[in-house]
């Protein structure tokens, strides 16, 4: 099992995780892993380098509920579920649906996903 905050495995600490297979309890979703990825990184060189991991994630994830065509809920909050965000628009008003967000969800994380995460380029 991996520690929740610093990424790394609870039995063997020369292993750190992150994404989808970490196992630790956010929704599995790339802005989840955004947020991940200099914390491992971080706590990997400590471990390597024999410090002991210091960075801790505290939880971000954004969870995009598609509620209609044109419409998104965009929540996004960490593991103190207060809210955590990381767009313009969300300024508006978070608890409201959004069609920023619906065009974020289908014109860029889409195509981000299927053309450039599974080909290892985002
Ligand atoms: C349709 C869809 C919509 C989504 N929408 C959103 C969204 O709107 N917002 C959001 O934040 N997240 C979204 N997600 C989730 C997001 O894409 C994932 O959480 C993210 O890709 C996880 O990244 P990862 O690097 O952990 O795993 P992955 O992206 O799954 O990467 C794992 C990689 O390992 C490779 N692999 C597997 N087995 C092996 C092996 N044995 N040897 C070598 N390589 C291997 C795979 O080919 C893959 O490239 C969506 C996912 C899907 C499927």
């Amino acid at each position: 099992m991996v520690d929740k905050e610093t990424l790394v495995h609870k039995t063997y600490p020369n292993i750190v995780s992150l994404g989808d297979v970490a196992g630790i309890p956010t929704s599995k979703t790339s802005a989840a892993v955004r947020k991940q990825v200099p914390i491992a990184a971080k706590n990997l060189i400590s471990l390597m380098e024999g410090k002991e991991p210091e960075e801790k994630y505290d939880g971000y994830a954004a969870c995009p509920i598609v509620t209609d065509y044109g419409h998104v809920l965009l929540c996004e909050f960490n593991y103190k579920k207060e809210p955590e965000i990381s767009f313009p628009f969300n300024l508006i008003d978070t608890s409201k649906e959004q069609r920023a967000a619906w065009w974020l969800k289908v014109h860029i994380l889409k195509p981000m996903y299927f053309y450039g995460m599974l080909n290892g380029f985002a």
